[in-house]
């Protein structure tokens, strides 16, 4: 069976996939009374946009989600609350469905311009609230990236510097959190917060019970499979606790599924399906390649998987979130008693003993 035979999805949003096939950022739509979709534009990135959604409440407004920090990105958001009738100033709260900075970012911004909240899950806001020295950031990610079995040559390609952590440490920071079931909106009861961890720690959804919609951040996209990583900052086995949220969403039925990548469409119970033959797939070619390397490390393993645009292309970031990837899976395939690990040599790093994984299948001893 391979992911095209299927059944599939119905899209729904036809003016977003329209856009999408033309390249354009989608209009602004009515989606529901009281609830609007206006995306903002998330500049050299192939997802292209933010879909933040609107939700009328007593007084005012509240989005769930605010896009990537960018002066046109709020443009967009401007012009598009004036043209359904409101203004910046009349956001009361943020609803932030994952920390991911194309979600979190412009929130800050809009927290002043308003005097709005931000909240979002716990596990998430945690993330963001730290203060950890750039070094001991940029070391723990060399640890890892030596962990990983990364040959020196590519090394100073994938190590995050200075200046990029503290563009990640300008994420603003949550006013409250929120949890699973909540009903976080007082004058939009309808509105239920759904814990969804996987995408990240504390990736939330939130279902609207009156017009059985749901609105689910990166978690569930209609063509994209969302990243999960295993990776310095990120441990135990998200790409086993991702599967398992999907899989706890069978039967749901929402009306409509609103993304905040891509377009809207429905049928939930397809996407599902066709997301875990994609996981098992994946896993399948990684457990294969372990079983033809016995002892790879984690790099040498991402090398020899196939990528959309081959490895030899993906680079610097790019081939540092694949490695992520990969990780996750082979985490996953450890979870499932498939795979061992048994870290070998040992290199000297800033004072500290750092061995690499060696994978091996779990039938060889
Ligand atoms: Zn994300
Ligand atoms: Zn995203």
């Amino acid at each position: 069976m391979t992911v095209t035979e299927l059944p599939r999805i119905t899209v729904t949003g036809h003016l977003q996939k329209e856009a999408w096939r033309v390249r354009e950022l989608p209009p602004v739509e009515l989606v529901r009374p009281g609830l609007w979709s206006i995306p903002v534009i998330f500049p050299n990135n192939p997802l292209r946009y933010v879909n933040v959604y609107v939700i009328e409440v007593p007084g005012g407004i509240v989005l769930v989600d605010a896009g990537w920090p960018v002066d046109e990105a709020w443009a967009n958001l401007n012009e598009g609350l004036e043209s359904i009738g409101f203004s910046i100033t009349d956001v009361e709260g943020v609803l932030v469905t994952h920390n991911h900075a194309d979600h979190l970012g412009l929130a800050g911004r809009i927290r002043d311009a308003s005097g709005a909240w931000i909240a979002m899950h716990e596990l998430d806001a945690r993330e963001v609230d730290f203060d950890v020295d750039p070094e001991i950031f940029k070391r723990a990610g060399e640890t890892w990236l030596i962990k990983s079995g990364v040959e020196a040559s590519d090394m100073p390609s994938l190590i995050i510097d200075a200046g990029q952590f503290v563009e990640f440490a300008k994420i603003p920071k949550a006013d409250r959190t929120i949890v699973d079931g909540e009903r976080p909106l007082p004058g939009a009861t309808h509105i239920r917060t759904l814990w969804t961890p996987g995408h990240s720690p504390g990736h939330v959804c939130f279902i609207d019970e009156k017009n059985n919609l749901l609105l689910s951040g990166d978690h569930v996209l209609p063509r994209i499979s969302p990243h999960i990583s295993v990776h310095p900052r990120e441990h135990g086995d998200p790409l086993g606790t991702y599967i398992d949220s999907l899989n706890a969403m069978l039967g749901m039925n929402p009306e409509e599924i609103l993304p905040a990548h891509e377009y809207r469409f429905s049928g939930l119970d397809e996407r599902i399906a066709q997301m875990n033959l994609h996981h098992e797939d994946r896993l399948a070619e990684v457990l294969a390649s372990i079983n033809e390397h016995p002892g790879a490390s984690t790099y040498e393993i991402s090398s020899k998987l196939t990528w959309s645009h081959g490895w030899e292309n993906t680079q610097g970031m790019l081939r540092r979130a694949a490695m992520g990837e990969t990780l996750a899976h082979i985490v996953h395939l450890d979870r499932r008693g498939l795979v061992r690990n048994q870290p070998r040599d040992g290199q000297m790093h800033q004072g500290e003993l750092v061995q690499t994984d060696a994978w091996f299948p779990a039938a060889l001893s």
